[in-house]
């Protein structure tokens, strides 16, 4: 399969994104050419075990400097003036040939366990993020549990965390945990009394017990796990914020974490796109290219405004957060707008394909095919990170006040 052009190259115009974004977008490309795309359809269609970890691609991200960028330059970062927007724009980049390498080696790396590092106390912070920075572990960070997941409130989480002698004692249980077959160190949300707290624990401590890597629809290179905790013991100087400030710690990185399943939204919009459309202008049906019938020329019409508008969004976001430290209700739109236009375009994508739009491997000529688990990837996003009834919610908050929403 040859690669289409990008038609965001011409549909598309930065014009109010800061040079520094210009240039990261430029060196990632340039990076995900090389190093993602020759390996992009063998990752993103391997079902999970512990031996598909994308070792060589996380070290290979580590190298290139990747995790530099939403960092400042104390910890080893590039310290830029608008991290997130860059952060937002490599996940878009790597997302653009795999959107569960972008989830599991960078949203859940360099996000959600290196924003928890970043918000950590001094002696924390200054030890591990620069060595997440630098690739030496991998890293988890675990809220969702067997009976709690969008609930996060004290009375659903059963993973509880007891004071001993110079520390905590963890017993329980998480699930879903990204990237916990191959984890090394785990930020985990406990009950502490009436409270819930933010640990910080080593994963080789004896009591870690992680299952086989679950089999999904989709998101493949996103290694997912049950965690079980017996009596693992961390130190007092591993809490992260404060004794009861758990759940605040989590929500900083996951609000984050949406505007980056935005970016990856977009990037499975903008693929799936370049591909169906490239397809349309060369396949022949009655005649004649199906990119000459008007019902597509419409539909891919809006599905260019879909995304830029989205684009437009999360870069908003990011831009915002940058800026003032905060942008709950950018994070929520954007998050909502990338995931749910992923499966429209998919969806639309395969439809105008056919049967090339179905296949993964053409066994005949041997010709791979994107379209398949773009479309197996995209559901997810629609569900994690805070589900969109979430998000609306975050919304309808803003619009009608608490006193109505809860
Ligand atoms: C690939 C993958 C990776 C993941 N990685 C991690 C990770 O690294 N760490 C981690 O902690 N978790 C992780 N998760 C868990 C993920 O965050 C949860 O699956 C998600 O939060 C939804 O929780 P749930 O599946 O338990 O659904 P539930 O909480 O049971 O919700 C089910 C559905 O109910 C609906 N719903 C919920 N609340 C409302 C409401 N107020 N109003 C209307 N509808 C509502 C939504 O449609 C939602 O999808 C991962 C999951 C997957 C599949």
């Amino acid at each position: 399969m040859t690669h289409p052009r990008r038609r965001a190259d011409a549909l598309y115009s930065d014009l109010f994104v800061p040079d520094e974004t210009k240039r990261i977008r430029e060196d990632v490309r340039q990076f995900c050419d090389d190093v993602i795309r020759p390996v992009a359809h063998r990752l993103n269609t391997t079902p999970e075990s512990k031996e598909s970890f994308a070792r060589a691609e996380f070290d290979a991200i580590a190298k290139a400097g990747l995790y530099k960028i939403p960092y400042p330059t104390d910890v080893g970062g590039l310290g830029l003036e608008f991290p997130t927007l860059a952060t937002c724009t490599v996940l878009e980049e790597l997302a653009y040939y795999s959107p569960s390498l972008a989830s599991a080696l960078y949203d859940g790396q360099a996000i959600l366990v290196g924003k928890t590092l970043q918000h950590a106390p001094p002696h924390i912070r200054n030890k591990y993020l620069p060595m997440l920075i630098r690739g030496e572990f991998v890293g988890c960070f675990a809220t969702s549990e067997p009976n709690a997941s969008t609930d996060l409130s004290v009375k659903s989480i059963e993973t509880v965390a007891t004071q001993v002698e110079g520390g905590w004692k963890i017993n329980g249980q998480k699930r879903w945990i990204t990237n916990s077959p191959v984890g090394d160190w785990i930020a985990v949300l406990c009950r502490t009394g009436d409270g819930l707290t933010m640990l910080w624990a080593d994963m080789r401590e004896p009591g870690v017990a992680v299952s086989a890597p679950d089999l999904k629809m989709g998101n493949h290179v996103q290694l997912t796990a049950d965690i079980h905790f017996k009596d693992v013991f961390v130190p007092d100087e591993h809490v992260v914020g404060k004794v009861g400030g758990g759940l605040r710690t989590a929500i900083t990185a996951l609000v984050l974490g949406r505007m980056g399943i935005g970016a990856v939204g977009v990037a499975m919009a903008q693929a799936a796109f370049d591909f169906s459309t490239d397809y349309m202008g060369k396949r022949k049906v009655f005649g004649q290219e199906l990119a000459r019938f008007q019902h597509w020329q419409f539909k891919f019409a809006e599905h260019a405004l879909q995304i830029e508008m989205a684009r437009n969004l999360y870069q908003k976001a990011a831009i915002r957060y940058d800026k003032e430290g905060g942008a709950d209700i950018e994070a929520a739109m954007c998050k909502i707008a990338g995931s749910r236009l992923a499966c429209d375009v998919a969806r639309d994508a395969i439809q105008v394909c056919g049967a090339y739009g179905f296949v993964k491997t053409l066994s005949g000529p041997g010709t791979n095919f994107p379209l398949e688990s773009i479309y197996r990837d995209a559901k997810i996003g629609e569900i994690y990170e805070g589900a969109n009834e979430i998000q609306s919610w975050v919304i309808a908050r803003h619009i009608f006040g608490r006193e109505f929403t809860g």
